[in-house]
């Protein structure tokens, strides 16, 4: 059943990455609220839930981007929203990590949403639309180990704000500054359970957060509740992490 009090009934969304964590949770949360959606990645997932359907796409290949977006706008009629969420990296030490890496991650996280974004302005600019990027902590503190990751991310906001202006009024775009959120790659990511609550300690929120959560932060921006929201970075992540020099002023002072 849907809950369309949030405005986006009707609307046609796309949702990069929405075959799995934030993007599923993403996707399903604006089906809820009566959206049409459909998801893109590279693999096809065995099974989605109810209201969504799949696009194949690797976002790192324009044409396929292109591809995608058009292929929606024409089956459903209009595109109103899109999320870039598709996203990611593995570690890495930058001293060594090759050009073809840092070509790569910075594709994903920074090149893709941009081709993805231009696509579908293409088909927002007479009705409108909004644009969603996830973003993330790591955009906005040091990332070592993910610095490449971490640039482009940062990029995405930088981009985010310079398209709000060259795009606006017709298409607000915003971006959401994620945390530590529990999907199903959370142990990969955060470590077992006892690594999961030590860090979990350091948040303000004292927990990590749910896609869910994610999920309800890009509705707002996608929904006209946002309609004088743009250029922003909506902080999802608990509070943020407890800057370390306090613990550590305080174990020198006991
Ligand atoms: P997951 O790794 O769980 O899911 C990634 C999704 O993106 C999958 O659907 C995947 O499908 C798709 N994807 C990956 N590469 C491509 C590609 N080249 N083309 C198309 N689709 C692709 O990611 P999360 O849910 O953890 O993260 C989602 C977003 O949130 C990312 O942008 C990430 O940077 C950001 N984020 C996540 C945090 C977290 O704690 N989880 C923290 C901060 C930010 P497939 O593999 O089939 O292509």
């Amino acid at each position: 059943m849907s809950d369309d009090s949030s405005g986006i009934a009707g609307q046609v969304a796309l949702v990069t990455g929405g075959t799995r964590g934030i993007g599923l949770a993403i996707a399903r949360r604006l089906a809820a609220a009566g959206a049409t959606v459909v998801v893109c990645g590279r693999n096809a997932p065995e099974a989605l839930p109810d209201g969504l359907t799949f696009a194949a796409c690797d976002v790192r290949d324009p044409e396929s981007v292109r591809a995608v977006v058009d292929a929606v706008a024409e089956r459903h009629g209009r595109l109103d929203i899109l999320v870039n969420n598709a996203g990611g990296s593995p570690g890495a030490d930058a001293a060594t990590a090759s050009p073809r890496f840092s070509e790569r991650v910075i594709a994903l996280n920074l090149l893709a949403p941009l081709n993805m974004a231009q696509a579908a302005y293409r088909h927002m600019q007479a009705r409108g639309g909004a644009i969603v990027n996830i973003a993330s902590v790591s955009a906005v503190r040091p990332s070592p180990g993910t610095a490449a990751y971490a640039a482009a991310k940062a990029g995405l906001l930088a981009l985010t704000r310079s398209l709000a202006h060259e795009w606006g009024p017709a298409v607000r775009l915003n971006a959401i500054v994620v945390g530590y959120i529990e999907t199903e790659a959370t142990e990969a990511t955060y470590g077992d359970a006892a690594a999961q609550a030590a860090i979990a300690c350091n948040i303000g929120a004292g927990r990590l957060g749910r896609a869910s959560e994610v999920a309800e932060a890009a509705l707002f921006l996608a929904s006209p509740a946002a309609s004088y929201v743009t250029g922003a970075a909506l902080e999802v992540h608990g509070g943020g992490e407890r800057p370390p020099f306090l613990d550590i002023l305080k174990e020198l002072s006991a």
